[in-house]
């Protein structure tokens, strides 16, 4: 059978977070929502008649462009949406990067889907180190030689973010060069760009139903941009699949969208858990590196993150390790509900006594 894999072409793929499906776990490792979807999702469910799965969705998805648009005060030409916002980040790499071009930057310690797109489309990888204290380094992206860039803001893993200032300073720095922004973060600082779109041409604002409405499992995301730039992500989309968007996940995007009041309750629980959850880490002798995000970077201060991974897990709650150098002794912890934390809380206790 070894001609069989011959065949294929070996990459070395994204690894996600664990989906375990053998017991219930307090899972606290992809960064998904605590809170389920808004009621308006429920009963869009409830309504749909299965009929209309028949036929195809609207390959333009235009019912949902229209109501990205109107958030961000965008016209439908701005939108462009995606099977998660990896999908979206996934088309990026061919729509807007050369083989032979300057190559894409991003930094050392980010998320690491970026890596493996930039060796799936054989496109140069202009790698930038945080610096030590895990802080973006303005100067090097304001300075660097590439053909585009994608600055995760906030961080992932680390939480941290970019300044609108020092953002505002890279992107003035860069005219000619695109500059993608991935916000998945995002609603939980409130510091999206996606409102200096019509400002920058050169910049395209990437994000997601995923953590902050709940809809992970729906898969959806998208960009925000320039109309050229939005015309490029559609002609490579177009060549690839008509219909990234199912019928279902469109209308239930559509109404996510609709619940505002919902949606910041969500938000905001999940903002006050995070503050008091790092208060009580730091007393159980953990660093916890400030986050802005819907998850904590944190290192103990002698119990090594490989060990506490492992008995957390035996302990039935599920959180991120990552073995690359500079984080192999960080946890990520995504905030869950006030009940799962406390669950973590209790166990960290247990453990670290034992
Ligand atoms: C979760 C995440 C994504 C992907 O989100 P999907 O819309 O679920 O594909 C993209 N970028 C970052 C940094 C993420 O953490």
């Amino acid at each position: 059978m070894n001609y069989l894999s011959q065949l294929c072409r070996s990459i070395q793929p994204y690894q996600a977070g664990e989906q375990p499906q053998d017991k219930k776990y307090v899972k606290l490792n992809t960064n998904e929502n605590p809170y389920p979807p808004c009621k308006g999702v429920t009963q869009f469910l409830q309504d749909f008649e299965s009929e209309r799965l028949k036929l195809y969705p609207d390959p333009e998805n235009k019912a949902l462009c229209d109501k990205i648009a109107e958030m961000h005060g965008l016209k439908r030409e701005n939108v462009f949406v995606g099977n998660g916002s990896d999908e979206v980040l996934a088309m990026c790499f061919p729509t807007f990067f050369d083989r032979d071009g300057n190559g894409v930057a991003y930094c050392d310690i980010t998320y690491s889907f970026y890596k493996v797109w930039a060796k799936m489309f054989e496109i140069p990888s202009v790698v930038i180190p945080l610096m030590s204290d895990f802080k973006f380094d303005v100067s090097a992206f304001k300075q660097a030689k590439c053909q585009g860039m994608i600055i995760c803001n906030p961080n992932a893993p680390t939480g941290a973010i970019v300044n609108r200032l020092d953002l505002i300073a890279i992107i003035e720095a860069n005219p000619e060069k695109l500059i993608i922004i991935d916000e998945a973060y995002a609603d939980f600082c409130n510091c999206s760009m996606a409102n200096y779109v019509n400002k920058y041409p050169n910049i395209l604002i990437v994000r997601t139903f995923s953590k902050s409405y709940s809809l992970a499992g729906a898969r959806c995301g998208y960009a925000v941009g320039n109309e050229v730039l939005i015309n490029g992500l559609k002609t490579i989309k177009n060549s690839f699949n008509s219909y990234t968007v199912n019928a279902l996940t469109e209308g239930i995007a559509v109404k996510a969208l609709e619940d505002k009041k919902y949606f910041s309750s969500c938000v905001d629980k999940i903002i006050a858990t995070r503050e008091d959850v790092s208060d009580k880490l730091r007393e159980l002798g953990f660093e916890v590196l400030p986050s802005s995000s819907n998850f904590l970077f944190v290192r103990h201060s002698y119990k090594r993150a490989s060990e506490l991974y492992f008995q957390l897990k035996e302990n039935g709650v599920l959180v991120r390790h990552f073995t690359a150098s500079r984080i192999d002794d960080f946890l990520r912890i995504t905030i869950g509900s006030p009940e799962e934390m406390k669950v973590l809380i209790q166990k960290l206790k247990l453990i670290l006594k034992a």
